[in-house]
Parts: C-alpha cells; structure tokens; sequence
C-alpha cells in the first residue's frame, strides 16, 4: 500500500472563467511544487478536452492514466434538473464516452465548446442511475454551497431527501471550500458516505490548484483503488483531507444577494431594544450590535432561513429590497442534528490549511497574488524543504524558523488551529487575522 495526495476536481478552459494556459504541462508543474500525485481530469464529457486527454494520458499495467509522473482520474462536473453540481469519476475512456452518449438526448451544450459543466436535464436519482449502471461513481459537488448544491437554502436537508431510491449508490459528498468535517459531521444523514476534499480549480496557480486535496492509502493510483477507498473496502482508505479553513471559503458565511456585504453580529455594551435597527454598514459588512449577540443572531437566522429577511444596506443605498442568504455554515446549523460533530470511526482528520503563497502575502503584507518577490520566496522555500504540502504539514518547525521566522509563526498557528480568520461570504474569500 501506498500513499497518494489526489485532488479530484478541476476544470478545464472549456469552463467559464478557467485560465487558458491550463493544461497537462502546466498542472505538472504546479502538482510538482505542491506534491500532488492525483489529479481530477476536469471537464471529460467535452469533446476536445476529451481528445486532448485521450492522446496524452498513457494507461499503466495498475489501470491508472498517467501523464510523465502525474496520474489522473477521468473526471467531470454537470449540472442537473434541479441546477445541483454533481463531481463524476470514470473508471475509463469507453465509459467516458457511453454516459456522453447516454446524456446526449438531455443536454443542449454538452458537446459544446463552452461545455466543461454541461447542464443536464435529469432528476438526481435518473442521474445517480445512468452513471452507476456505466460503472462510474458520483456524488454531490460543494454540497453545501448557497448556489447549485444539494443542501443550499430552500432545497434538501439530507441525501435520501434528494437522490430517494438512488441514495445507496451514492460512496462520497465533496465538502467544497468553506466547508469541513467538523461542520458536515453534524449531519446524521451523512455519517455512512466518505468526504472528499477537492479544489474546484480553475486554473493551474498554486493557490488554486490542490488548495483542498485527499490523502489516500491504496494500493496504485487507478481508479479502482480510489473506488475501493471511499467504500473503505480491503484496507483502502482516505487517511487525512486537507483543505482551506471554512472561513476562508467563498461562502461561509450570511450574505445579501444583491450587494454582497457580509452579515455579521456583535457585542454591544449599553442596553437596546431591538437589534434589528441597530447596525453599522462598511463596504463588506453589516454589521448589527446587540446586547445578546447570540440570540440575536439566532433569530435573524430564523427569518433568514425563511426568506424573509432584508438586507438593510440596499434598503439604504438603492431603496429596494433583497434578501439576505444563509452561508454555509449557517445553513448547516439550521439542518444540523446535532450541534456538535459527531464522527463516525472511519472519518479521517481534517487538516485546515491556507495556501502557502497566501501565508507569505501575509507576513510581507503584499496584496498582489502575483507579485514577483512573493512567487520567488515561495519557489525558495519549495526548493529548500520539498513540496507545499510537507511545509504546510510536515516540515519541523524549527527548519522553517531558519528560513524565515514571520513564515514560521504562522505555520505552527495554523498547525494548533490558533488563526483567527474574516470569514469569507457572498462570493468574497475570507481572510487571515495576523495578531495572533
Ligand atoms: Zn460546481
Ligand atoms: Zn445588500
């Protein structure tokens, strides 16, 4: 048996919004630096994606599809009737290409050029049915995301509720950026299916790709292997997911639809009546003070839930009404059974991360994502310790220290969970707070 860090979701230049460099080279590049060794093909229903992958991935003895030292999973993301995202791991080409032509007759843009996540017009149990009958797996993507997931704000609460009959079929969720384990393990409903941690990546930076990844034991990195682990079936198992701190996600937390401001609760001193016009607005935030900050919260959450709740900055600025929207963790809060996690015996650990280019933006107080002297002290610190992910997690403290002290502070917070985070919320990510 062996170990094997696999990130199973990405997307291709098919998608919307994804880089047009991305491509093999440039994912090998990037898996190198981060100590990827699996990666999700994103995007394989496309018909040129589709090509490209065929006429470059070589197929091992084991079963597996490598690219020079990179393997790959045969991967895809699509949309269903209920516009819910679904991830889809194939065990080879010719499956690849049979569910193509069994989706064909139920999607307009599944061969198109801007098909990377066709839309597909089927129920999720029809789905769950045609993909497993062609020997392919799937489940629910970001599932808990306020747009195009299975337990968004006004949809389903479990997995039977959606996929009915199907719900068997199903052997993984993937918990998407501002979600994690501790947080998805307060649902009863899903203690029998295995978390998978995926980046979503739509582009090849490192901040990007391998942002959220698995650790699997198994034995080689086919398919097979990877079907086997999240059945936990033989010894093979998901040892450890790895991804952002959910704060740090696009969609933690409360938001207005139309301004995207954040909604946030906090103490206030001196006695008030009501909370609800009690509030002060930035350019990211409303924030509302109250002397009981929880209970507050918990009723505004209530007319949240039921749709009823505006936003007061818009009513200010624009004079019209829009809702405010539970985020993900809010909403796993109100469909919770327990308010604790509670963590069945096969869970792995969950290891909250931020990507290392991020920490050193931090400590040198840099903005630009891309800027060359925080590139460069990344590129360093890769060729002096290995790979983003033994810095992140193994590298002993101490070595790190040597290098650069700031850097090294940070990453033993992160280690023993100390970092105090903006939560992210509305489409904006969250941030690092440095005083720690
Ligand atoms: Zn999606
Ligand atoms: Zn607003």
């Amino acid at each position: 048996m062996d170990i094997f860090n696999a990130d199973l979701h990405i997307h291709s230049p098919h998608s919307i919004a994804v880089s047009k460099t991305l491509n093999l080279d440039s994912m090998l590049d990037t898996c190198k630096k981060k100590g990827l060794n699996i990666l999700g093909t994103g995007d394989i229903l496309q018909p040129e994606w589709l090509k490209y992958m065929e006429s470059n991935l070589k197929r091992q003895k084991d079963g597996s599809f490598a690219y020079k030292d990179v393997f790959f999973i045969l991967q895809t993301e699509i949309e269903d009737l209920e516009s819910i995202h679904h991830l889809i791991l194939f065990p080879d080409f010719d499956s690849v290409k049979e569910i193509q032509d069994k989706l064909k007759p139920h999607s307009k843009n599944i061969l198109d050029e801007w098909g990377g996540r066709p839309r597909i017009n089927l129920s999720p149990p029809a789905l769950v049915d045609i993909i497993s009958d062609s020997g392919a797996i799937i489940g629910p993507a970001h599932a808990f995301t306020p747009f195009k997931a299975i337990f968004r704000q006004g949809k389903f609460k479990s997995l039977a509720e959606c996929y009915e009959g199907a719900t068997k079929k199903l052997t993984f969720i993937e918990l998407g950026l501002s979600a994690n384990t501790d947080l998805a393990d307060r649902l009863e409903s899903l203690k029998n299916v295995s978390f998978l941690s995926n980046s979503d990546a739509h582009s090849q930076d490192p901040r990007s790709l391998g942002r959220e990844f698995n650790r699997f034991d198994i034995d080689n990195p086919s398919f097979e292997e990877i079907l086997l682990a999240l059945k936990r079936k033989d010894n093979r198992k998901i040892i450890l997911n790895v991804g952002l701190h959910p704060k740090l996600g696009k969609y933690y937390n409360m938001f207005c639809n139309k301004c995207r401001r954040r909604i946030l609760f906090k103490n206030l001193k001196k006695k008030v009546d009501s909370i609800f016009n009690q509030y002060s607005l930035t350019d990211n935030f409303v924030i509302y003070y109250s002397n009981d900050p929880i209970s507050s919260r918990l009723n505004y959450l209530d007319q949240v839930s039921k749709n009823k709740m505006n936003c007061p900055a818009c009513k200010e600025e624009l004079n019209k009404n829009f809702k405010v929207k539970l985020g993900v963790s809010e909403r796993i809060e109100k469909i919770s059974t327990s308010i604790d996690p509670k963590h069945p015996n096969h869970r792995p650990p969950y290891f909250n991360a931020i990507p290392l280019i991020d920490i050193i933006r931090s400590v040198k107080n840099i903005k630009s994502t891309t800027s060359k002297t925080v590139l460069n002290d990344y590129n360093n610190m890769i060729k002096e310790f290995g790979t983003e992910f033994e810095i992140l997690i193994d590298v002993p403290i101490t070595k790190i220290e040597h290098f650069n002290q700031k850097v090294s502070i940070l990453i033993k917070a992160l280690r023993n969970n100390e970092i105090k985070y903006t939560p992210g919320g509305g489409g904006t990510y969250g941030q690092i707070n440095l005083d720690i």
